[in-house]
């Protein structure tokens, strides 16, 4: 086995000549950061909504949905660093973010006193197709961080995704919210019956895929949801 010193040695010139770029900003990662430079870790713009439970988005969403909590991380600009961080996630093979931004999020709910609130965390589901094609389902990846951190199980497997919605975006916020409407299931409801669960996601916009997933999932007999996500739009 190689003396821990030496791998240190070999680790420290091979990035010398393969420097390791932070996903949010592109600038080169000092030793000891990984993913995301501390810099971005500080400076990319938190809601702190973890900390304030009645906060616009659960005032914007608890009109349509009737839910607990909601809360994300950060706030998204346009062409910022959160963007450029998601861009990464979603669609260049980078869900090693997702991973790291639950666990990031787990610590501040663990903080709040927030780590018993919940007993389940479901991922909003991808279509199959999409998940074949991207390798995994982003939002699954940030519910792996926050389950790990938090102790609390999750599954990708418990809801499904039953028609593509990629043209969605192009409609207006009426016709979206019919579209949606009946496209997401519940695999195994005597599962989550009873159960106080935290529905995550990637991107909070409208909130209208987060709400038919809502729908099914208090259709299916949860008796408490809450909503999780990295970032709102
Ligand atoms: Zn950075």
């Amino acid at each position: 086995m190689l003396n821990p010193q030496i791998v240190e040695i070999l680790l420290d010139f091979v990035s010398l000549f393969f420097p390791r770029h932070c996903l949010a900003c592109d600038d080169s990662l000092v030793k000891g950061e990984d993913i995301i430079c501390t810099m971005c870790m500080l400076e990319m713009p938190q809601t702190d909504y973890h900390t304030n439970l009645e906060n616009p988005l659960q005032n914007r969403l608890s009109y349509r949905i009737q839910i607990k909590y909601a809360m994300t991380l950060f706030k998204f600009s346009k062409s910022g660093r959160v963007q450029h961080l998601l861009h990464e996630l979603k669609y260049k093979n980078h869900p090693e973010i997702g991973v790291l931004l639950g666990r990031v999020y787990a610590a501040k709910m663990i903080e709040t006193n927030l780590s018993n609130a919940f007993d389940m965390i479901i991922p909003v589901p991808l279509h199959p197709s999409r998940k074949r094609k991207r390798g995994y389902n982003q939002s699954a990846k940030f519910a792996e961080g926050l389950s790990e951190k938090l102790n609390i199980p999750f599954s990708d497997d418990f809801m499904v995704r039953s028609m593509r919605t990629e043209t969605q975006t192009r409609k207006s916020k009426l016709s979206r919210w019919e579209n949606m409407d009946g496209v997401f299931g519940v695999k195994a409801p005597q599962i989550i019956q009873g159960k106080k669960i935290l529905l995550v996601d990637d991107v909070v916009t409208t909130g209208s895929t987060l709400e038919a997933c809502a729908h099914a999932l208090l259709k299916a007999g949860c008796c408490e949801l809450s909503i999780a996500c990295i970032a709102e739009a």
